[in-house]
């Protein structure tokens, strides 16, 4: 019997017809895909990306290089040196991230007081060498440049939770 079965079957490409009904079924509903990179699909306001070292409107450096960061991370990705300035302000000379040990914890940014370091919504920041993802002080600052908008946005929708 199942020997029968399985002959009409195929000589009635069942498994072809099946198939093709299947595909039929879902030609008319909307599409699951997008057309990456030209289009990208929504990212959480706690999304944890590419980090930033934000600056004050007025351009100064939030960060007063209090190094609680580099005390927290727990990849020991963070390379923090300091010095007072003339004015007696406290400011990194020397801020650097290594992207290749960073597991993107996020505890950086938690434990900032100033919202200085924060992991912004950038995803693409593929490179082809080790190098290129050794970060300075000079990269997350103008990463914090670029995607500050984007930041300040997402970190108002989560002031009430922070
Ligand atoms: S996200 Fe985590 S691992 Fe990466 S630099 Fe911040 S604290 Fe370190
Ligand atoms: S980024 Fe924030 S936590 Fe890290 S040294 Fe600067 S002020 Fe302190």
């Amino acid at each position: 019997m199942a020997f029968l079965d399985r002959t009409a079957r195929s000589f009635l490409l069942w498994e072809l017809v099946s198939g093709m009904a299947l595909t039929l079924k879902y030609f008319f509903k909307p599409k699951y895909t997008i057309n990456y990179p030209h289009e990208k699909g929504p990212i959480s306001s706690r999304f944890r990306g590419e980090h930033a070292l934000r600056r004050y409107p007025n351009g100064e450096e939030r960060c007063i290089a209090c190094k609680l960061c580099e005390a927290i991370c727990p990849a020991q990705a963070i390379t923090i040196e300091a010095e007072p300035r003339e004015d007696g302000s406290r400011r990194t000379t020397r801020y650097d991230i290594d992207m290749t040990k960073c597991i993107y914890c996020g505890l950086c940014q938690e434990a900032c007081p100033v919202d200085a370091i924060v992991e912004g919504p950038n995803f693409e920041f593929a490179a082809e060498t080790r190098e290129e993802l050794f970060y300075n002080k000079d990269k997350l600052l103008a990463n914090g440049d670029r995607w500050e908008a984007e930041i300040q946005a997402n970190l108002t929708r989560e002031a009430a939770y922070r």
